[in-house]
């Protein structure tokens, strides 16, 4: 009984209230947001290592918010996936993303867009539905379903084997390639990775920020480098920002790149102009 009303008063100590209104109003915010389409999407190019022409883009939200501004991803994805918001989010984000991939595929430009997942999209019985709309999606907008990627978090294959397993094969039946991002954040085995139908590794900006410095993270990317070639699997740098470091990762044998040294994420009026300077369709 006491010690109850000691952790009451805790529980409803200023600073926590302070937060948890701060949440509540976040989540307020976030469901009108939803219903009124303050979302946009940037695309950062994915190249080539060997001569850095654009093959995909990755879709990358970006929330405007009408009295905070533009509101990074970081600050609302954690709140959206706990709130199930994602739900609707995820579905307005594949819709947008495959709008400006037919826009691009009409001028010419044949690039794959990868777009992020998150797992509640995916499982509990959202994998049927993830699957349909998928098909209603690249139905309506006329598309190949080889030039949609999905990319899905390491830790969240860690998270949910049998699930994950279902939801990404019906994926990959599908004829979508299925990348793993952030890889090397969730120390999983070679033998687990291999029994997933993934075609893509994606090496965390991490890794990539400290391997000119720090020895053990360049014998972690080449590690990742050797380990995904014997599995016959594509890598991607992400958060590429110097030559050095393309070049380093070039001469390792990573075949694909991003990062603010090729391009920063950018709205679609100005990826379209970025592919009609580098791309000859
Ligand atoms: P991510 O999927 O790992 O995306 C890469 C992040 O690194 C992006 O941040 C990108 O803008 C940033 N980045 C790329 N190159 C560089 C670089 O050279 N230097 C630096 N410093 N940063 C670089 P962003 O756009 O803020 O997205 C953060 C995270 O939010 C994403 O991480 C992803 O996990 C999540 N996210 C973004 N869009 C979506 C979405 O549509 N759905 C879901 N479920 N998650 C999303
Ligand atoms: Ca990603
Ligand atoms: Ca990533
Ligand atoms: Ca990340």
């Amino acid at each position: 009984a006491k010690g109850d009303g000691r952790s009451n008063y805790r529980y409803f100590s200023p600073e926590m209230n302070a937060n948890m209104l701060e949440r509540i109003q976040l989540e307020q915010r976030l469901r009108r947001a939803v219903l009124q389409k303050e979302f946009c999407l940037n695309y950062q190019p994915i190249v080539t290592l060997n001569d850095h022409s654009v093959i995909g883009v990755e879709a990358l939200i970006r929330w405007q918010d009408p009295k905070f501004g533009l509101i990074p991803p970081d600050q609302f994805i954690p709140l959206a996936e706990e709130t199930g918001l994602i739900e609707p989010i995820g579905e307005w984000v594949l819709e947008q993303a495959l709008i400006d991939l037919h826009s691009w595929h009409n001028k010419g430009y044949m690039i794959n867009m990868a777009v992020n997942v998150s797992g509640r999209q995916l499982i509990n019985g959202n994998q049927i539905s993830f699957n349909r709309l998928i098909s209603k999606l690249l139905k309506k907008y006329g598309i190949d379903a080889k030039y949609l990627h999905i990319e899905i978090t390491e830790s969240m294959l860690m998270e949910d084997r049998e699930q994950c397993l279902h939801a990404l094969e019906a994926i990959r039946d599908h004829g979508m390639d299925i990348y793993i991002d952030d890889f090397g954040t969730g120390y999983s085995s070679l033998s687990y990775l291999k029994s997933f139908p993934i075609s893509v590794i994606k090496i965390d900006k991490s890794f990539v920020d400290n391997m000119l410095e720090c020895q053990s993270d360049a014998n972690l990317i080449k590690a990742i480098i050797m380990m995904g070639k014997s599995l016959e699997l594509k890598l991607v740098a992400e958060g590429i920002e110097t030559e050095e470091q393309l070049a380093f990762l070039h001469s390792l044998g990573c075949d694909f790149g991003q990062g603010y040294l090729i391009s920063r994420p950018l709205p679609s009026y100005e990826l379209t102009n970025l592919l009609i300077q580098r791309l000859t369709p």
